[in-house]
């Protein structure tokens, strides 16, 4: 994971009970619990590694309504307004910049693509526009790209993963939560068929509420208790520059890299156009509803078969609470980045903007992302376990909208108006 990611202190002695029980310290998981503490509902937050050890560090920062699916846009756009007001809340930075977010295209196809989404979004009165090769030019010059043009949104922007979830873990702290890392939560306990608590691998706690945020461990953890969450997980690698001169300050995305400047004045940049994809035994499972996603979405992926078939085959599917379970066996689930990829995207990139030919590789890393046949989150109760809300299976752009997801599931959990409809989320449209 990247080097810069901040530390959250934590708490060794586990309460005896509290109200809800958060499973994950991703930014959905903090997002949730900030939520609640606010609120005065007494909350434990429990992570098996640390604080953002998993997607929410391992991100590019991204928080984008551009290409969304229409039924997801709702969720980005609260969370544009969260993201603004995050630093005044929790009274720390987060590295939020409204910078914009362009895509670029180089063919009529992806041309008609970008024009097409931005038809489906008409009813929301975005501020999504195309561009021409010109105005390309001039929102990031000096690049040699032959760019047709391509798609833009100023009120996108991006945020820091290194730093978001742990700010806004220490400020719900502050505010009542207590946070217990290198903890993993194994299963749940039930008295009449309700949650009456969970079992962690350090003790018991009691709890009539509990929020699963595990992202690319959600669909184990519910396997255990008979409920199928399908999602199957892809590998995205990342590289960071030193500091250096770029060409803009706005996330760019073309067919086959992207970039994004980080706080310490180097660049975020990752291949766009491919993605590995490990084989594992649920591809055999469930692989067959993603048919329709791989024909339209996913033809860029590389499927590999080797060491992570044999290493989630040796991870337990059944336990029970006297464990281990799979999630004290991988603390920190940690993937090696693919350098050629990495390579391949800044190689792309330079031929894109000359500037990059004189990038200097800081560090690279890459992350785990759990992906639904829709490519959408869950966000809903489990009705065959009262008690039980689930806020995961973001598909690889949860980052963006986390601070909404994270308040949805707090508002779910509370009973209150929920801060959008949350009906896209269902967990039965599965
Ligand atoms: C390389 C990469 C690039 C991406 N780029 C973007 C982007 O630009 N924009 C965007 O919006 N999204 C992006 N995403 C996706 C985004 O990072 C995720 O959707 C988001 O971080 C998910 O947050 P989460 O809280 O659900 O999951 P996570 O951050 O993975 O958090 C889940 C946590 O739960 C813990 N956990 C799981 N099970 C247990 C258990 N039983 N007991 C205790 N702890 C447990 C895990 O250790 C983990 O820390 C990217 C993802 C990757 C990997």
């Amino acid at each position: 994971m990247t080097k810069t990611l901040e530390v959250v202190g934590t708490q060794d002695q586990l309460p005896d009970s509290t109200s809800v029980v958060i499973i994950g310290g991703g930014i959905v998981g903090v997002t949730a619990a900030l939520a609640l503490a606010e609120r005065n509902i007494p909350v434990v937050l429990v992570e098996k590694g640390q604080i953002g050890c998993e997607q929410s560090s391992r991100n590019l920062g991204w928080i984008r309504k551009t290409s969304r699916h229409l039924h997801d846009v709702p969720l980005a756009v609260a969370a544009d307004k969260l993201w603004a007001e995050m630093p005044d809340r929790i009274g720390r930075d987060v590295g939020y910049k409204q910078a914009g977010i362009m895509f670029l295209s180089k063919t009529d196809a992806q041309i008609s693509m970008q024009e097409d989404w931005l038809k489906s979004v008409e009813s929301l009165s975005l501020d999504s526009r195309m561009l021409n090769a010109q105005e390309v030019d001039n929102l990031a010059p000096g690049g040699e790209g032959d760019w047709l043009g391509g798609l833009y949104t100023p009120s996108d922007g991006y945020a820091e993963p290194s730093i978001a979830a742990p700010a806004i873990a220490k400020a719900a702290v502050e505010k009542g939560t207590v946070i217990i890392q290198n903890c993993a939560l194994r299963t749940l306990t039930k008295t009449d068929g309700k949650i009456s608590g969970v079992v962690t691998e350090k003790g018991e706690i009691r709890c009539n509420q509990v929020l699963l945020a595990g992202g690319a461990w959600s669909r184990r953890f519910l396997g255990n208790l008979g409920v199928s969450l399908p999602t199957l997980p892809l590998i995205c690698s990342v590289l960071r520059t030193k500091p250096m001169d770029g060409p803009t300050n706005i996330a760019v995305g073309g067919p086959d890299f992207s970039f994004r400047k980080h706080k310490d004045g180097g660049f975020i940049i990752t291949q766009r156009g491919k993605l590995d994809a490990p084989l594992v035994l649920d591809h055999l499972l469930i692989g067959y509803r993603y048919l329709e996603q791989l024909r339209t979405q996913y033809s860029f992926l590389q499927v590999k078969i080797g060491s992570p078939f044999f290493k989630d085959l040796g991870l337990s599917r059944k336990w029970g609470p006297k464990g281990p379970s799979p999630f004290e066996k991988v603390r920190v689930n940690d993937p090696a980045p693919n350098e050629y990829l990495n390579q391949q995207a800044l190689n792309n990139l330079s031929n894109a903007w000359p500037a990059f030919k004189n990038a200097e590789i800081e560090e690279s890393w890459a992350g785990l992302i759990d992906v639904t046949p829709d490519s959408n989150p869950v966000i809903d109760k489990i009705k065959s376990i009262p008690g039980l809300t689930v806020a995961t299976a973001f598909s690889g752009h949860g980052f963006g909208t986390g601070p909404a997801a994270g308040q949805l599931a707090a508002d779910l959990i509370s009973n209150v108006e929920p801060i959008i409809d949350p009906s896209p989320y269902r967990f039965d449209r599965l």
